[in-house]
């Protein structure tokens, strides 16, 4: 294997269990403001619509036809408006409950701290995630995460998305690392992988589901326990 000394993570679904932890936010949501009083059958059927709203608001996101503000109340009034609602001011609040209520979440990803531990010893670990700085942040203080770091590079402090090739380039050059010393670990092929690629670093695919791609990445694994026997 070639020899690295800077690895670079993914944080949301790689490190951090986004499924999980968005599910769990959206529960309590759903309780907190009584959303089945407004005809909302169950949390489950909320979180599906939610989901799928605020998919399609990323991709937007990310190729620039939305901003933050209207990401953030869009996914809301869009996943009530399904449902036949229009209330602004609840919209206003289950935005700002989110914000509040998910980054606190603590469910990670199964073996993400023994990992950490172990490559921190050896490697020189970064994150490079697509978020917005102040939550991104507070996952990582809730989670006890931010020790194992050096640079945090958020999409929103560096104004470049993944798969952008840019925001490599930005984050191993602020890691004073280089492209040829360097590996990325991230657990979607579209945005983590494809971009990496593209950009010229080595890449780890975090593939829990097994799914199935035409190209490969460099090393690919199911379980976070096995970087041990990459790394
Ligand atoms: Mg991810």
């Amino acid at each position: 294997m070639k020899k690295y000394r800077h690895i670079f993570f993914d944080l949301d679904g790689t490190l951090w269990d986004f499924q999980k932890n968005a599910e769990e936010a959206l529960t309590e949501l759903f309780s907190i403001h009584d959303l089945h009083v407004l005809g909302i059958e169950s949390p489950s059927i909320f979180i599906d619509v939610y989901k799928k709203k605020n998919e399609v608001l990323w991709k937007k996101y990310r190729n620039g036809t939305v901003d933050k503000m209207k990401l953030r109340t869009q996914r809301f009034e869009h996943t009530l408006g399904h449902f036949g609602i229009t209330n602004e001011e609840l919209v206003f609040k289950l935005d700002r409950d989110y914000i509040k209520i998910s980054p606190m979440k603590t469910n990670l990803i199964d073996y993400a701290v023994e990992i950490l531990t172990y490559l921190n010893k050896k490697y020189t670990l970064h994150i490079i995630t697509n978020g917005f700085q102040e939550v991104q942040f507070s996952k990582l203080l809730a989670n006890h995460l931010l020790q194992y770091f050096k640079q945090v590079i958020t999409s929103e402090k560096a104004g470049i998305q993944k798969p952008d090739k840019k925001i490599f380039e930005y984050s191993v050059s602020k890691a004073r690392a280089e492209f040829d010393e360097s590996i990325y670990i991230g657990d979607s092929w579209e945005v983590d992988i494809m971009g990496a690629k593209n950009a010229g670093m080595d890449q780890v695919y975090f593939n829990p589901e097994k799914k199935k791609n035409i190209i490969d990445a460099t090393y690919e694994i199911s379980s976070l326990r096995e970087l041990e026997k990459l790394f």
